[in-house]
């Protein structure tokens, strides 16, 4: 017997993405920009907070890279960052000729501890380098220590890049992610809460910061009649078609967040008893978008057999993120850490959590599972 495939997370459209897309052909606004790029801009702006500016581009990564290069960074600089992540928080540290420096994570929320970063900062100091940024992730939605982390960086002046790009519709304090740090980032790839099948944007509470992205990510181009250049830029805008996709998302955004939430809920309701299955819970104050479902097993051998068992359903699950620290490309990266992340991606697995996912689906899931546990 064969099973129809269970993704880990797939596209969802929503009734209007076409609609904005053929808009966008019917008046041939096909090439970059247009009014696509400023309604989804504003749909966005709308959704985080009336205070902060949207900048939308080709990919969470390219923001990630552009918020590091607006905030300073440079050849040679040490930034750091959290280790428990997907490598994209990372990568673009390196397009810039600096220096990862990475920090492993805490226990309430799985993102990057605040004692070891303090102890990290204080310590680079005494080294004479002093970190030129931070990147803090919220995690499969689930929103870092806000306070904390802002504390830090007050203390020792050092900004933030906020990787948002899990997080969309996650809040903390009622205050919606991607605007706690200096600069935020959102990603719209494929499999994230919403998509534009590829593309992501810059958020700031600092016009400024939008107005230097838009210029780095639109190849730098100097205010004359002619084409002159007095920095490199890049090509990263978000072209008006795909933000066509991205105009639809956003009228559904709260759906997608309360149908990956429900998702959760149901694997808590139905697995949390069995004792040997660990879940984040919410800290006080917190709300996860719950962009992946996420659980804790024993031990590696039986996350591997629970693993391999959906798999020869056809259903697809995944190993929590392999932390920084230990990928083959920055070994030789500076580290800071507390075995938190590492045991993590031992025992943790990531269930299906599209918001497109059939009761069946999450039916058959569970009971496999429990088919292993009990
Ligand atoms: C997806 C993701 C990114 C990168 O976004 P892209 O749009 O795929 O470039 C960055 N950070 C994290 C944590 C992500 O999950």
């Amino acid at each position: 017997m064969t099973y129809d495939k269970i993704w880990l997370s797939s596209p969802h459209m929503g009734n209007n993405e076409e609609k904005y897309v053929k808009q966008a052909f019917d008046t041939n606004w096909v090439a970059p920009l247009g009014p696509n790029v400023d309604a989804f801009e504003m749909a966005i702006q709308k959704y985080i907070s009336n205070e902060v500016h949207v900048a939308a581009l080709s990919s969470g990564t390219g923001a990630i890279h552009l918020a590091l290069e607006i905030l300073g960074v440079g050849q040679g600089d040490e930034v750091l960052c959290q280790s428990f992540t997907f490598s994209a928080s990372a990568n673009p540290i390196k397009y810039l000729g600096a220096h990862p420096v990475f920090i492993d994570s805490e226990r309430d929320t799985w993102n990057i501890c605040p004692e070891l970063l303090e102890k990290a900062i204080k310590d680079r100091i005494s080294n004479g380098k002093k970190p030129k940024a931070i990147v803090a992730v919220h995690l499969y939605g689930m929103p870092y220590k806000i306070n904390e982390i802002r504390k830090i960086s007050e203390a020792y002046k050092i900004p933030v890049v906020e990787d948002s790009a899990e997080a969309l519709g996650s809040t903390f304090k009622g205050i919606k992610c991607s605007s706690f740090g200096d600069i935020g980032i959102l990603s719209f790839n494929g499999n994230k809460i919403i998509t534009t099948s590829g593309g992501g944007a810059l958020v700031s509470l600092n016009e400024v910061y939008k107005k230097k992205a838009i210029f780095l990510a639109t190849q730098a181009r100097d205010d004359a009649p002619h084409y002159q250049h007095s920095n490199v830029g890049y090509n990263y805008r978000m072209s008006n078609i795909l933000a066509g996709i991205g105009r639809g998302q956003m009228e559904v955004i709260d759906d997608r967040v309360a149908a990956r939430r429900a998702n959760y809920a149901m694997y808590y309701k139905e697995l949390s008893g069995i004792n040997k299955i660990e879940f984040l819970d919410e800290p006080k104050d917190y709300f996860s978008n719950r962009w992946l479902s996420c659980i804790l097993l024993p031990s590696y051998e039986l996350r591997e057999k629970i693993r391999l068992e959906l798999l020869a359903y056809n259903i697809e699950s995944r190993p929590l993120w392999k932390p920084m620290h230990l990928q083959p490309v920055f070994k030789n990266c500076l580290n800071y850490t507390n075995g938190t992340s590492e045991d993590l991606f031992m025992r943790g697995l990531c269930l299906p959590s599209g918001s497109n996912l059939k009761k069946s689906d999450l039916e058959l899931i569970i009971s496999l599972i429990k088919k292993i546990l009990l």
